[in-house]
């Protein structure tokens, strides 16, 4: 019983009695906040034979229930692992602090939503990594659920889940890299399923567990850390990664080819909570062909494949009869771009009539909204409307690659006014490269125009805009790129109040600290993997919400790891060995520097569905 926790001792017993956790949790839940949260038993949950699955999985939503249940990838995920007759699936989530401090005090382990069963009793642990100030709560999790965080000490024989992670986070998981089994890079639809196979093949015939860490290595879009050791020169310069056998020295993203027969979940899991997006979210394509230059889910989601309509509509109508969701959102990452959008939307809004649904798009490009799509979506009932010019300048726009102008802005605008919206939203970022004054007094003058064209349509118009900070990201042109300092960000957040301040128009920004924490993830090494086990211990955690987020503890984080932000947040030479390197998104890192030199000359590169312009990523799917 030696350094057992709480947790560890707890687990033991609540593994062999899922129910004694039930009437453990039943002192606790009612002096929690939402208990729905932690509760389970929602309508279409999968109830799965525990002992005759070969593989078991907990999907881990680093985040609160509404967020996690909100999520595309894991209803996905969870449902395509349900849908096997050899796997089961089940979910858990960051509990919120005020459960986590009861769960930790009353010895109650992090535990599945449907089972009950603490995290320790699965085969494996599926993390999404979405977004990176979700990290610090991972590390909660594990030490919540009494598992050790280094996968170097879970590595004695199969006492220890396998954990694995996924998601855009993969493209750059060296912060990570220390605590996590293996990384899924791309779509996970076929990936996941096999990764499961092997390693509930190898615990049925006793394979030991670094033999079966080998073989996963074998498949297209597995990074196992174990495997790969940085280099450095006699200056403690990082200059690359050793691979040793069998994992491959380039990790190549898994492509789903065929993205109409990718698995789709209609009979996703209705909430009784409320959450984020309480919606059918029909995801109408994967991948984007504009190619702005700070966008990685564009570059990481390459090539662009489309779904057909007709089997849209069926996955639709199949969701709705399942779910009684009132809500269809078509999802991608640039809707407006779907190749016969208004025909999509007008059949669907079509079908949904006698089940009085509403079908809503995501925030749109300016540039692929026009009148009759306005017609469209304002036959149902009309939420606010959201356009993305991302930049208050052509000059910026083109730099960025955004290929936006000024007359698209105001012609959507005036469509959306004019086809009765009266609340418009606008995306803009600060701190972009080569930004100047006269880009914020831009973004300013737009928004003033907006509202003009509103006010010349009615009195009730309103626009709101919305910025946030440039993060340079891995896999992208700007992967190079400087982020503003903290003062810096904050003095253009001052400028856009002061310019606005005489207007009725409403101004929102992001916390320039927070946006500083997730660049020195985005581009962490392995050395950043001991700011988060500080982080952790020191008690950070919900880091992506504001309420919660400590930036006192990551200065003494970075000076307890003598880490630097500013060798994170900097810009990168061009020649630098880069901590991504060894993990490719398809897109070619020489791809990615010309358009970071054309950036700089103010380039742009047109739309490849247009003109190719030979990223690499289609011929890089097989
Ligand atoms: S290879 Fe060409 S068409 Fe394909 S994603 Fe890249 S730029 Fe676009």
């Amino acid at each position: 019983m030696g350094n057992m926790t709480v947790q560890d001792i707890a687990s033991q017993q609540y593994i062999s009695d899922p129910a004694h956790l039930r009437r453990a949790l039943d002192r606790v839940l009612p002096a929690v906040i939402k208990p729905g949260r932690y509760a389970g038993g929602e309508w279409n949950m999968a109830r799965k034979d525990w002992e005759a699955a070969e593989t078991r999985m907990a999907f881990l939503f680093p985040d609160v229930y509404e967020v996690g249940m909100s999520n595309l990838a894991l209803r996905i995920l969870h449902g395509l692992v349900n849908e096997d007759p050899r796997f089961l699936c089940e979910r858990a989530f960051a509990p919120w602090p005020d459960m986590a401090d009861k769960m930790r005090s009353a010895g109650i382990p992090l535990y599945a939503l449907e089972s009950f069963r603490p995290l320790r009793a699965f085969d494996v642990l599926g993390v999404t990594l979405q977004y990176e100030l979700s990290y610090t709560n991972i590390l909660n999790m594990l030490d919540l659920a009494g598992i050790p965080r280094r996968a170097a000490r879970r590595d004695s024989g199969d006492e220890w889940p396998w954990l694995i992670a996924g998601g855009p986070g993969a493209f750059n998981p060296e912060p990570l890299a220390p605590f996590f089994d293996a990384f899924l890079l791309g779509d996970g639809e076929e990936l996941l399923p096999a990764v499961l196979a092997r390693i509930g093949a190898d615990k049925k015939n006793g394979v030991p567990r670094a033999e079966t860490l080998a073989r996963l290595t074998e498949l297209r879009g597995v990074y196992a850390p174990a495997f790969y050791t940085p280099s450095a020169d006699e200056r403690g310069v990082f200059q690359g990664w050793q691979a040793a056998a069998p994992a491959p020295p380039l990790v190549r993203k898994a492509v789903v080819a065929d993205f109409n027969a990718a698995w789709f979940p209609a009979r996703c899991i209705v909430p009784f909570n409320e959450t984020v997006h309480d919606r059918i979210m029909l995801e109408v394509m994967r991948g984007c062909t504009r190619g702005c230059r700070f966008c990685q889910a564009g570059m990481l989601g390459r090539p662009l494949r489309e779904r057909a309509p007709e089997v849209l509509r069926r996955q639709a109508l199949e969701s709705v009869r399942a779910t009684g969701y009132e809500e269809i959102s078509l999802v991608s990452l640039s809707t407006g771009d779907y190749s016969g959008v208004s025909h999509l939307l007008r059949d669907l809004t079509a079908d949904m009539a006698g089940w009085s649904v509403n079908v809503s798009l995501p925030s749109l490009r300016p540039d692929s909204f026009d009148v009759e799509l306005a017609a469209e979506i304002q036959k149902t009932r009309k939420s606010g409307l959201t356009f993305a010019p991302e930049a208050g300048t052509q000059r910026l726009r083109d730099v960025i690659n955004k290929g936006v102008k000024d007359e698209d802005l105001f012609r959507a605008v005036a469509a959306a006014f004019d086809a009765g919206w009266n609340n418009i939203k606008l995306y803009y970022m600060i701190g972009l490269p080569t930004e100047t004054e006269a880009d914020l007094a831009g973004i300013a003058a737009q928004a003033e125009a907006a509202l003009q064209t509103g006010r010349r349509r009615s009195g009730k118009a309103r626009v709101t805009v919305s910025v946030s900070n440039f993060v340079p990201k891995p896999h992208t042109p700007f992967q190079w790129a400087a982020q503003d300092s903290r003062e810096t960000l904050q003095a253009k957040q001052g400028y856009l109040r002061d310019k606005l301040r005489r207007t009725p128009i409403k101004l929102q920004y992001h916390d320039a600290d927070m946006s500083a924490a997730e660049a020195i993830l985005s581009r962490g090494d392995r050395r950043t993997a001991g700011l988060l086990e500080v982080l952790a211990d020191k008690g950070a955690r919900f880091d992506s919400w504001s309420e919660w987020f400590r930036p006192e503890l990551w200065q003494e984080a970075l000076r307890a790891t003598e880490l630097r932000a500013e060798y994170f947040t900097g810009a990168r030479p061009w020649d630098a060995a880069l901590p991504w390197d060894h993990l490719s998104a398809g897109v070619t890192k020489e791809y990615l520097r010309a358009e970071a030199l054309k950036s700089e000359r103010g380039e742009r590169t047109e739309d490849c569905r247009l003109v190719c312009g030979a990223c690499g990523a289609c011929g890089d799917t097989a």
